[in-house]
């Protein structure tokens, strides 16, 4: 679903130049359940925007679906973007004068899908996260977990492939951050691919595949250290 062949990124600072990225090889499969750790400052955003097609990269070649994304047209990303991704972020982004249910609906009316429609598969998906009995309620009505699961009712409306999720669960308490990684979990159980940038151990343990980042490299990635085990495996 997702490569990422020796990937670097730069930001210009005044007159210098930041390497933020610096050869990132990853591939994640279809359905996979990843989460991707490493201080602050490591690159974790910056990665996870490169795959959201949400900022250009430097060099290295970056596929989603097998298609090439590389210097597209803003029409051309934001195409791509619906058609492939949902996007979870810390802050929610929920607008604030509008109800849940018309939160959700958002995507699709972006879509041109009619009011009727589009509020009738909200309110789906706002069951599916657990909330259909807050549908009119505004975003300064709900709670941050509440809020949480708007958001991602509203990221998988447009039905993604794949989520990215940048800190999700960041600004939630414990319990809280629970009930959100445990939709995460339904949504993979669906299939689809979940990508979370996070801290918090809890949140990592529960994915099947943790990818380290450090000072824009990767320490680690849980995928390669199975496949060391298998090869080790199979070796006897
Ligand atoms: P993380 O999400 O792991 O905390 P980021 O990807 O946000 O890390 O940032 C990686 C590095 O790039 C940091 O040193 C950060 O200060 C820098 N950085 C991030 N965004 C920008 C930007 N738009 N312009 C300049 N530097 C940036
Ligand atoms: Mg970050």
């Amino acid at each position: 679903m997702i490569t990422l062949k020796q990937i670097h990124k730069y930001y210009s600072v005044g007159k210098n130049k930041l390497h933020v990225l610096k050869g990132i090889d990853v591939h994640i499969n279809q359905g996979e359940l990843v989460s991707i750790m490493g201080s602050s400052g490591s690159g974790k955003s910056t990665m996870l925007n490169i795959l959201g097609i949400l900022d250009d990269y430097d060099e290295g070649e970056y596929y989603l679906n097998e298609t090439l994304i590389q210097n597209l047209s803003a029409k051309k990303a934001a195409y791509y973007r619906n058609q492939f991704l949902g996007f979870v972020f810390q802050s929610f982004n929920l607008l604030s004068f509008k109800n849940a249910m018309e939160n959700v609906a958002l995507p699709l009316y972006y879509q041109k899908v009619g009011r009727k429609k589009r509020n009738k598969l909200a309110m789906e998906y706002l069951e599916m996260v657990g909330l259909a009995d807050r549908a009119d309620h505004s975003p300064n009505e709900l709670s941050g977990g509440q809020k949480q699961r708007v958001a991602l009712a509203r990221a998988l409306i447009s039905q993604p492939k794949v989520i990215l999720a940048d800190e999700p669960t960041g600004a939630l308490d414990t319990q809280t951050t629970q009930e959100v990684m445990d939709i995460f979990k339904e949504v993979h159980g669906k299939g689809i691919t979940v990508v979370i940038v996070t801290h918090e151990n809890e949140i990592a343990g529960q994915t099947e595949r943790v990818i380290r980042l450090r000072d824009g490299v990767i320490e680690s990635d849980g995928a390669e250290n199975n496949s060391i085990i298998n090869d080790v495996e199979t070796a006897g």
